[in-house]
């Protein structure tokens, strides 16, 4: 087994001077791996067996610097729940280096935790277990559940104690994504009014994620669409999970369209427009109705980042076309969530009043508490030709909704679809296995306590979360009562 190796191609270090700082992770007394996504360093063109090791451990704690790793804390600045904050940066994570994936995609490989920078403020630059392996978990979960999302490589204990509530052990988490460019990337340069460094990132950013748009004239605009039909689809697709991000704050947001920076989020349980899991989020800003609505205010903040590349010579002919741009995401974003809402439900192709139809059913689930998760996936044995009262095995759905399932086989009669074929196609888009807050609250507690089999199994089953699997069930349902209210904390 050889030294673990890394073919790196740094672009970012190499192109984008001035916008980080190089650094190092700390030393620390004893990294090793407790956690390594074999799959993914396989992806990554990485030898597992050679990261499975002392060696790979102190690279993936940040503390060993890899040949050809060019290490850097990058330049943010960024929007938290609405007030801005010109510097934040990466107060304790670092990127390593970038690779190619086996389908030739650059991917960064970035560590949190592994130290302080000069971007960390008041912070101690750490991060320590259970958040580190619920980032991990979630991460994961999302990935398998479809949606674009950081990845998580490896889970490195440090063998240092971390003070935060008490003792807590070390952690460093090595996630990989296709950037960590953020909207915060942008604010930091404009906040300083550095236009050719914000032509620089932007023309960076196409390049690496939106090729298509290279050297055409009117590129900065046509960015500006993109990004927001990217995030228009990747929050349609939290809200049809049930997913609740928890800290939209604009340096949370990326410019590739992926899901980042795991912290307070969690999945609810009841269907509820309100669910709020974050301790700090206390005007539920970031609530999960709230969550598209956010978004479309990132995406302004974005905009307003790039202004000066819209049209240089006339401000107010930028501002008309941003915020043409910016006024057509709610469209956009409807479209995308409507499409995954019919799919949810087995409708097929569009009809009148679907969304009427959906938005009937959500206000039912609502105002009944219904999981979110089992009612639809659950749905699918609903069949066209049956009469009966509908019992499809949910808790809290009863009479109340006789009239709405009525509706329903109406609609699926008017549809294209035979019962058979519909259920298989709902099957493959509403899973059986969310990260539901007691099971990861489960997991990270044994894996505190040194047993990492609950948080393997429920790894297991999220990886693959749409086929329901025997010995499972206990992993499908709501919390049990008792669970109480869920809160969760940023930053630990
Ligand atoms: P987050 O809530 O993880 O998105 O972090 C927001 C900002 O706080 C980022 O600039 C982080 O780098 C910084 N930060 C969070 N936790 C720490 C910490 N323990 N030490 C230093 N900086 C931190
Ligand atoms: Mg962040």
């Amino acid at each position: 087994m050889g030294e673990p190796t890394f073919r790196f191609d740094n672009s970012y270090a190499r192109s984008l001077e001035g916008f980080f700082v190089p650094w190092k992770g700390d030393e620390v007394p004893a990294p090793k791996i407790l956690r390594l996504n074999r799959d993914l360093a396989g992806e990554l063109g990485l030898d597992a067996d050679a990261l499975d090791s002392a060696a790979g451990a102190a690279i993936l704690a940040g503390a060993v610097q890899p040949d050809g790793a060019a290490p850097l804390a990058m330049a943010y600045a960024g929007h938290q729940f609405g007030g801005f904050s010109p510097q934040l940066g990466d107060g304790r994570a670092l990127l390593i280096g970038e690779v190619f994936d086996a389908e030739g995609q650059r991917r960064d490989i970035h560590l949190k935790g592994s130290g302080r920078t000069p971007f960390s403020r008041g912070g101690d630059g750490k991060a320590v277990l259970g958040p580190v392996l619920r980032e991990y978990l979630i991460g994961e979960a999302m990935h398998g559940l479809g949606i674009p999302t950081t990845r998580a490589l490896a889970a490195v204990t440090t063998g240092e104690d971390i003070m935060r509530e008490g003792p807590k052990p070390g952690a460093v988490l090595a996630r990989v994504a296709s950037s960590h460019l953020r909207v915060g990337t942008f604010q930091f340069f404009a906040a300083r009014r550095e236009t050719d460094k914000i032509r620089q990132l932007a023309d960076y950013a196409i390049e690496r994620h939106y090729p298509e748009l290279a050297g055409q004239s009117d590129r900065y605009i046509l960015l500006l669409r993109q990004v927001r039909d990217r995030q228009a689809a990747l929050i349609a697709k939290w809200m049809q999970v049930g997913f609740v991000h928890g800290v939209m704050n604009t340096d949370n947001m990326t410019i590739s369209g992926e899901t980042i920076d795991y912290g307070p989020c969690a999945f609810m349980d009841a269907f509820d427009p309100k669910a709020v899991f974050s301790s700090i989020d206390q005007f539920g800003r970031y609530a999960y109705g709230n969550q598209p609505t956010i978004a479309q205010w990132n995406l302004a903040r974005f905009a307003e980042a790039i202004l000066d590349l819209i049209d240089a010579d006339d401000p107010d002919d930028a501002v008309r076309q941003a915020t043409e741009e910016i006024n057509g995401f709610p469209a956009v974003y409807q479209e995308e969530w409507l499409g995954g809402m019919r799919a949810k439900l087995g409708l097929g192709a569009a009809r009148d009043g679907d969304l009427e139809l959906v938005n009937d059913l959500l206000a039912l689930m609502a105002d009944n508490d219904v999981d979110f998760t089992l009612f639809f996936r659950s749905l699918s044995r609903v069949s066209q030709t049956g009469t009966e009262a509908v019992d499809i095995g949910v808790p809290n759905v009863g009479a109340e909704f006789a009239p709405w399932f009525e509706r329903y086989r109406d609609r699926l009669r008017a549809g294209d679809m035979d019962d058979g074929s519909r259920a298989a196609a709902m099957n493959a888009v509403n899973p059986v296995y969310i990260p539901r807050n007691h099971l990861v609250e489960g997991a990270l507690q044994a894996a505190e306590n040194g047993d990492m089999a609950p948080f393997d199994r429920l790894l297991d089953a999220l990886s693959d979360p749409y086929r329901e699997r025997e010995g499972f069930s206990d992993l499908a349902g709501p919390a049990p009562d008792g669970f109480g209210p869920y809160v969760t904390f940023c930053g630990t």
